[in-house]
C-alpha cells in the first residue's frame, strides 16, 4: 500500500498572535497538491492551538508538540491528551529531541506517552533520532532501535502513528543529513519494525525525516524510496519554505 507523503511543520516556541496569524492566512491562501497526494499539519505552541485550529483551513491539520503520559490532574503545567481531544486537536509530536535532552524524557517515558495518547484517539507523530557522539561511535541504528523499541513495547497499534527520524546534529543546525544517511536509517527502521512489529505495520507506517530540511534540499531526500515526508521546524515559520516543500517533494 502507498504511504501517503506527510509534511509537518513545528513551529516550537516561537510565534506572537500577529505572526502566528499571517502564518494561517498565508498557508490558507497557498495551492499546494492535493491532499489526496500529501498530508499537511502545522504544530503551533499550546496557547495558539484553538485560534489555529479554527482559522487554519479544513485540508491540513493541527498537532500539539507535547502532551501528558497519562490522564490530567494534579500536574502544573502539563496539557493532557484528553483535552486536546476536547479541543479538536487530531495530532501530536511526541519524544521530540529537545524534550528528550532539555526535560530528560526518557525512551520509556516516550514509549508510555505515545501509548496513552494512542489510546484516548490521537495521532502520533513519534520522534526518534541519534546524537552527534552516538552516530560517530557508530551507534546510531542501536540508538533508534532502543528508542522505537520502548514505544513498540506499548503500542498494538501502529495505524495512527508516524514515525519521525530526526537526528539530533542535524536539528537547527543547517547540518542535513545527506540523502543516503537518511535512507540508510529509514531503511534499516523499516527493517527493524518489519522483524520486530510485524510486515503490515513496516510496509504502511509511515517514517518522516527532520532536520534542517528546507525548500532547497528537499526533493533528493523526499526522492528516497524510505522516505515518506518530513518534521520542519526552521523553515516551517517561512511560509514561502514550508510551501516549496509541499510543492517540491
Ligand atoms: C525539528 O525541530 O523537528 C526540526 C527538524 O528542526 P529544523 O528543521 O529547524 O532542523
Amino acid at each position: 500500500m502507498a504511504r501517503k507523503f506527510f509534511i509537518g511543520g513545528n513551529w516550537k516556541c516561537n510565534g506572537t498572535l500577529e505572526e502566528v496569524k499571517k502564518i494561517v492566512s498565508m498557508l490558507n491562501e497557498a495551492e499546494i497538491p492535493s491532499e489526496n497526494v500529501v498530508e499537511v499539519f502545522v504544530s503551533p505552541p499550546f496557547v495558539f492551538l484553538p485560534l489555529v485550529e479554527s482559522l487554519l483551513r479544513p485540508d491540513f491539520q493541527v498537532a500539539a508538540q507535547n502532551c501528558w503520559v497519562r490522564k490530567g490532574g494534579a500536574f502544573t503545567g502539563e496539557i493532557s491528551a484528553e483535552m486536546l481531544v476536547n479541543l479538536g486537536i487530531p495530532c501530536v509530536i511526541l519524544g521530540h529531541s529537545e524534550r528528550r535532552s532539555l526535560l530528560n524524557e526518557s525512551d520509556e517515558f516516550v514509549g508510555d506517552k505515545v501509548a496513552y495518547a494512542l489510546s484516548v484517539g490521537l495521532k502520533v507523530i513519534a520522534c526518534i533520532g541519534e546524537t552527534l557522539q552516538q552516530r560517530e561511535s557508530g551507534s546510531t541504528m542501536a540508538v533508534v532501535a532502543a528508542q522505537t523499541k520502548a514505544i513498540a513495547e506499548k503500542v498494538s497499534n501502529w495505524a495512527n502513528v508516524v514515525l519521525a527520524y530526526e537526528p539530533v546534529w542535524a536539528i537547527g543546525t543547517g547540518k542535513v543529513a545527506t540523502p543516503g544517511q537518511a535512507q540508510e536509517v529509514h531503511l534499516e527502521l523499516r527493517k527493524w519494525l518489519h522483524d520486530s512489529v510485524g510486515a503490515e505495520v513496516a510496509a504502511t507506517t509511515r517514517i518522516i525525516y527532520g532536520g534542517s530540511v528546507n525548500g532547497a534540499n528537499c526533493r533528493e531526500l523526499a526522492a528516497q524510496p524510505d522516505i515518506d515526508g518530513f518534521l520542519v521546524g526552521g523553515a516551517s515559520l517561512k511560509v514561502a519554505c514550508l510551501l516549496s516543500l509541499m510543492k517540491r517533494h
